[in-house]
């Protein structure tokens, strides 16, 4: 029988419970049992003045901003609608049903002022890192670093060559904002300092974005979202926003390692990476903390016309020479010489010499130097840290590594499809850290909420 229909009939009263009305299975129930924002007020009180209006709640705020997050909400003015219209949203940022939502231009104007001078983004993320720490889903032993390109806020039509750049007078004072963060930030290695090369666009909107491409696809204005993640559960143990060039993200690696040894004394045994993190300093300065590189090396010691390469030869650290294949010395030097330096290039490179004498007499000179009279060898500044990462790369473990390795890039998948992060929504490095710092906070209350799931009960008001 079909049954009357439905009229809509304006009640004068209604008994009506938002605990009761949000799934008892619901994400945010999980997320709320593991989210600890006690300490905002407390933390933002220096940011406030003790006399006026009274301001919006600061945790209100955070709270809305990590539903916006966790749910692929990043417009804020969206983010205001959906949690006016949601029930589950407004359970969770403990808005009764006639509590008012902020305007979407608070967060604005917070993000622009008190959060960002406060740090707050990265005080909020560091709180569910240690709230994951102190679940045990961190042991600090393993650890994994990638990168992955985000598009940025800008486009080609609305950029300028090089040339064209540096012939405009940019005047400080009355650029926009992302303009000026530019400026601001040009000498800092994750942004501007870190290559010599200068980008072939530079966008008018968003200047600190880099112009870029991945596998051979359609250039584009990116920043790079780097990750440093433990292992053993995908926790996010740090983030950090740089330019999209090589040299700025695996500079961030020594920036993240040093903030995680300081802010949570986590120093892992090793780190896991691919090729892009292989170059000689970089192993070094792992090597030189005890941090075993579970990295590719890169390697360019290889000779495309078949003859022996440097592999070949057998490096004796005690006599600080190379033993050939037919089993004679390649020096450096075959007299005493009273400076030590002597004999480097300028970028720490030493060169190891056969005899020529012995070279031509020897049977085995086709394979080793056909064109020369004698065979020479480079030996890289690092060359030691670098051996290590070769010799690594031959256990059992670094297979095992390598999978490993596939975790970040899951991360960053997960990123993009589900939490839709494949674009920027702010701009300047400081928009795209405060994008990158609230993507993996959600991450990581996602991953807490699905772990430890909330209990099949009612939360006490
Ligand atoms: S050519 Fe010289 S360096 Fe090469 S194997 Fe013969 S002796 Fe050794």
């Amino acid at each position: 029988m079909m049954g009357p229909k439905q009229e809509a009939q304006a009640a004068l009263f209604y008994e009506f419970s938002l605990e009761e009305h949000v799934p008892q299975d619901h994400l945010l129930r999980s997320i709320e049992r593991h989210l600890d924002l006690s300490g905002i007020r407390g933390y933002l009180s220096d940011f406030y003045s003790h006399t006026g209006r009274p301001s919006v709640d600061p945790e209100l705020m955070i709270r809305m901003l990590l539903v916006g997050y966790c749910f692929g909400i990043r417009s804020e003015r969206r983010l205001c609608e959906e949690v006016h219209l949601n029930l589950a949203y407004r359970w969770f940022c403990s808005l009764d049903l006639t509590d008012r939502l902020p305007d979407h231009s608070t967060f604005s104007k917070n993000r622009h002022g008190r959060f960002r001078e406060s740090e707050l983004l990265r005080h909020v993320f560091e709180t569910t890192v240690a709230q994951c720490i102190a679940e045990g889903l961190v042991s600090g032993q393993r650890m994994a670093i990638d990168a992955s390109l985000i598009e940025a806020e800008a486009t080609k039509q609305h950029s300028a060559s090089q040339e064209e750049w540096d012939a405009a007078q940019i005047d400080a004072q009355t650029a926009p904002r992302a303009v000026r963060k530019y400026l601001e930030t040009l000498d800092e290695a994750a942004f501007g300092a870190a290559s010599p090369v200068k980008p072939k666009f530079i966008s008018y909107s968003d200047p600190a974005s880099q112009w870029t491409a991945a596998h051979k696809a359609p250039a584009f204005f990116a920043y790079s979202d780097n990750y440093l993640i433990d292992t053993d559960h995908s926790v996010i143990v740090d983030v950090e926003a740089t330019r999209s060039i090589r040299q700025a993200e695996v500079g961030s690696t020594k920036t993240m390692l040093d903030r995680v040894k300081k802010r949570f004394d986590l120093h892992p045994e090793r780190l896991i990476a691919d090729t892009a993190y292989g170059s000689a300093p970089m192993l070094g300065w792992l090597v030189d903390r005890g941090i075993d590189p579970h990295i590719p090396v890169i390697d360019k010691a290889g000779r495309p016309d078949g003859t022996w390469s440097r592999t070949d030869f057998e490096w004796d650290a005690e006599n600080d020479q190379y033993i050939c294949p037919e089993g004679h010395a390649l020096k450096q030097f075959r007299r005493n010489y009273s400076d030590p330096n002597r004999g480097l290039s300028g970028k720490g490179t030493a060169r190891y010499r056969a005899l020529k004498l012995t070279c031509q007499a020897c049977p085995s000179k086709a394979k080793c130097c056909p064109n020369t009279d004698a065979r020479k060898i480079t030996r890289e500044e690092h060359e030691d840290a670098r051996q290590i990462a070769r010799d690594i790369a031959k256990t059992r473990q670094y297979k095992v590594s390598m999978k490993l390795r596939k975790k970040v890039e899951m991360l960053f998948a997960h990123l993009k499809r589900i939490l839709g992060l494949g674009r920027l929504r702010l701009r300047g490095p400081c928009g795209a850290n405060d994008e990158f710092l609230l993507a993996a906070t959600a991450q990581n209350l996602r991953k807490l909420a699905k772990i430890f799931p909330a209990p099949q009960q009612m939360r006490t008001a």
